[in-house]
């Protein structure tokens, strides 16, 4: 996955990114930061071409955002995970019934969908509330819910916008625990968070926004405080 000299103009705002550039390896572990505004999200939807961009080229998974076309674009989403802040489940469905709802949209076979299913529900930690609706559900375990949902098409990558900023500090630390596991398992995972201390102790890689100009990537977290 690829983002080249890529900038971002809305016809309202003005310039959401300006000339970013960067590459993600395979089965890479990145971080996003940057203020409210500084381009996390829009960069999020150029990966996943949700937006195209003004300027520069996104490759992501064999596609680019030069040539691909909006038929291709349903083919590359199944070969991404997204989740987001707000879990965005739907609410007359079950926990189960939203994971199985991923699998049957992109035709997987009727046999296969219940245990799958079932074994991304453990993978979340979430047999035990298989049946529950998302209301009846804690925020952390509507996340784990959603990380099911977007994991049901094997995706090399997984995109989290900001998927503990509803969370309290527990929740939020069983949730980048799971994003770590998920990660070690061979997905890449690119995480846009505003928790600096979670950065700070995880010695990770991040890219840092601002302004919608690509500040600093790289792993030294004193860049973190000179903010
Ligand atoms: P972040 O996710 O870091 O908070 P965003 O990518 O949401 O930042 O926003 C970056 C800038 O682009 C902001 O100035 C925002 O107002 C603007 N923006 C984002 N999405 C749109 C849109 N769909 N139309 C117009 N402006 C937008
Ligand atoms: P909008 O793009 O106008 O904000 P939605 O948020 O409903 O509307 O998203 C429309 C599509 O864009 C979704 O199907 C999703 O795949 C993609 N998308 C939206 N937000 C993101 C994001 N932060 N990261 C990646 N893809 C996104």
């Amino acid at each position: 996955m690829r983002v080249m000299n890529v900038s971002k103009d809305y016809a309202r705002s003005g310039t959401a990114l300006r000339d970013v550039s960067f590459e993600l390896r395979k089965g890479e572990f990145v971080f996003l930061v940057g203020h409210s505004g500084a381009g996390k999200s829009t960069l999020l939807k150029l990966l996943s071409m949700a937006e195209r961009p003004s300027l520069g080229e996104v490759r992501v998974s064999g596609y680019s955002s030069s040539s691909i076309t909006t038929r291709e674009i349903p083919h590359l989403r199944r070969r991404l995970g997204i989740v987001f802040q707000d879990f965005r489940l739907l609410p007359d469905r079950t926990a189960e019934q939203n994971v199985a709802f991923a699998l049957e949209v992109t035709g997987t076979p009727h046999a296969q969908i219940a245990p799958k299913v079932a074994r991304l529900l453990t993978q979340v930690g979430l047999t035990s509330r298989a049946t529950a609706y998302p209301h009846e559900l804690s925020g952390g375990e509507q996340q784990r819910v959603a990380i099911a949902r977007a994991l049901a098409n094997d995706p090399f990558l997984l995109l989290a916008d900001e998927p503990t900023g509803n969370l309290d500090d527990r929740a939020t630390h069983a949730i980048f625990v799971l994003l770590r596991e998920i990660n070690a398992r061979g997905t890449a995972v690119l995480m846009a968070t505003h928790n600096v201390g979670m950065i700070q102790r995880s010695n990770l890689r991040f890219l840092q926004l601002d302004q919608g100009e690509l500040r600093f990537d790289g792993t030294d977290t004193a860049r973190l405080l000179a903010d």
